[in-house]
């Protein structure tokens, strides 16, 4: 089999290349799914490391509910960066830019 890429595969692998950079820029911190604002969403877990981690991930968008029952949207952070929410000042999307 030719080890040469085709434009396919190279397009797809580059894809995924971004796709890990703008997934490190998230320091866990869970402050967009409410771990600072204190009533976070049911779906958000703390782990062991102290770090957070959302248990339904690649379900994530769409309703939802916090601790308390409340009802919400999670959408893509792109969508949010221009708002503001409690602990944001140490999000990585907004300190190390959205490149
Ligand atoms: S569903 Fe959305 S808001 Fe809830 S923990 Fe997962 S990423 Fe955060
Ligand atoms: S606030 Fe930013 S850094 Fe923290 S978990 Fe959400 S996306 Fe990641």
């Amino acid at each position: 089999m030719s080890k040469k890429l085709t434009d396919r595969q190279r397009y797809e692998y580059l894809q995924q290349q971004k796709e890990k950079q703008w997934e490190a820029k998230c320091r866990r911190c869970g402050a967009c799914c409410g771990s600072i604002e204190g009533d976070p969403c049911e779906h958000l877990l703390q782990l062991d490391n102290g770090l957070f981690a959302c248990s339904i991930y690649e379900n994530r968008f769409g309703l939802h509910k916090t601790v308390s029952g409340r009802e919400f949207y999670c959408v893509p952070i792109r969508n949010i960066l221009h708002e503001s929410w409690p602990g944001d000042e140490c999000c990585g999307y907004k300190t190390k830019g959205i490149k």
